[in-house]
């Protein structure tokens, strides 16, 4: 059975031998949660090397993409580093896409201008200020202001981000005090943005908001802290055009580069010029991929969120919606197989909704992720969070990694 007629499966087994009798496909993976437990402190993180080493043996099958970066002190590559492996692992896309690691390693930042990388290198400064005037007015001591600028301030190069994790631990369950930092850190961002446009910088960059509550006419809705967690603690500063939908057609664009020679969305395509709707965005691969032989897309996420609106309706976000629904429209509008793998990464320290058990039959169960009326269909689950989904991939690189990609 092809793998987009499956709800909600947890049998990986069956997932594991399709692929290893259909090696043609291609692995489009997001990296927090997902291979990586979530953490509230980013500098923390670590890499299991035994799946580093599977993503070896699935290369050109296999890519990333991440709103983190490859670059900087909170990169990729900075923890690869750390354990003594080449920074040439997990190649793709970061930063939402507008980083690209090639195989050989490379980082180049496609589209990106002089004056753009200028105006985000002075905003980390711009963020550390904020924070020592605004957390004293909460009733934080000068050790805790500290301790939360040193992890709050993520001097990223292409998307410097606030991530109020520590903060919202050091709020100790006072979800009041911690909704009202989160509204003033939103305004807060929202007049950078009004800096970048007095500076002839109007459409460079965007705020992205995770986890989110949706968007609206590209502007995305904050999650207010709640009962049941955090709601949004990433503020981050990125790029226009950075939309991981966007990647997914850059990766598609490099991936059929290399087994025809010929680059279907031409040679110069990157996510700042690419349309920036979700709908735009399909139509043009849809017409440029289509009589391809396309690989049987595969999409790995952790961040889906939809909560009721309180009308009768939903609201959906999550930083993995966008792109993992625009693989599985992919499938359907190319006639090539889809599946979305949803990785629970609830057991991390970051409070978030997670897979109920047993599994229900239908998405209307998964409170907090999806609802019974969801356009994206999680064809996979691993309960198990992201040691499952290690354990699953290793697997699958022993049993489909010596095979040829496009055989
Ligand atoms: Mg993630």
């Amino acid at each position: 059975m092809s793998l987009h007629h499956f709800a909600l499966s947890s049998d990986h087994f069956y997932l594991k031998s399709y692929l290893s009798e259909h090696p043609d496909f291609l692995i489009i993976q997001d990296l927090d949660g997902v291979c990586m437990g979530l953490v509230s402190d980013p500098l923390t993180r670590t890499l299991d090397a035994d799946y580093l080493q599977a993503t070896e043996r699935l290369a050109g099958r296999f890519y990333v993409l991440t709103n983190g970066e490859h670059i900087g002190p909170r990169g990729i590559n900075a923890i690869l580093q750390k354990q003594n492996l080449p920074e040439s692992l997990l190649p793709g896309l970061a930063a939402g896409g507008v980083q690209w690691k090639d195989a050989g390693g490379q980082i180049t930042h496609p589209g990106v201008t002089t004056a753009e990388m200028d105006f985000l290198a002075r905003l980390p400064d711009r963020f550390s200020d904020f924070l020592h005037t605004m957390l004293p007015r909460y009733g934080f001591s000068p050790e805790a202001v500290a301790a939360s600028v040193a992890s709050a301030v993520l001097d990223n190069p292409v998307s410097p981000t606030l991530n109020l994790n520590v903060v919202y631990g050091l709020c100790n369950g006072d979800t009041d005090r911690y909704c009202s930092i989160q509204k003033e850190t939103e305004a807060f961002m929202l007049s950078l943005l009004e800096d970048a446009g007095q500076s002839g910088l109007g459409n460079s960059f965007f705020l992205h908001l995770a986890p989110n509550q949706g968007k609206t006419n590209g502007t995305e809705h904050l999650a207010p802290a709640s009962a049941s967690g955090a709601g949004t603690t990433d503020f981050q500063f990125m790029l226009s055009g950075a939309l991981k939908e966007a990647g997914v057609l850059l990766i598609l664009n490099q991936v059929m580069h290399q087994r025809t020679g010929a680059y279907p969305l031409g040679q110069d395509f990157n996510v700042r010029s690419a349309p920036h709707t979700h709908d735009e965005l399909l139509q043009m691969a849809v017409r440029a991929f289509a009589g391809m032989k396309l690989p049987i897309l595969i999409g790995v996420g952790d961040t889906v969120t939809s909560t009721a609106d309180g009308h009768g309706g939903s609201r959906r976000g999550g930083s993995d919606r966008g792109f993992l629904t625009l693989l599985q429209q992919l499938g359907e509008g190319l006639g090539t197989d889809a599946a979305v793998l949803y990785i629970d990464s609830s057991g991390g320290e970051v409070r978030r909704p997670g897979l109920p058990f047993p599994l229900p039959h239908d998405q209307g169960g998964l409170t907090g992720i999806s609802d019974s009326d969801d356009p994206l269909q999680l064809n996979f689950v691993f309960p198990g969070g992201h040691e499952e989904y290690i354990r699953f991939y290793c697997e699958l690189a022993a049993a489909a990694g010596n095979t040829p990609a496009s055989s």
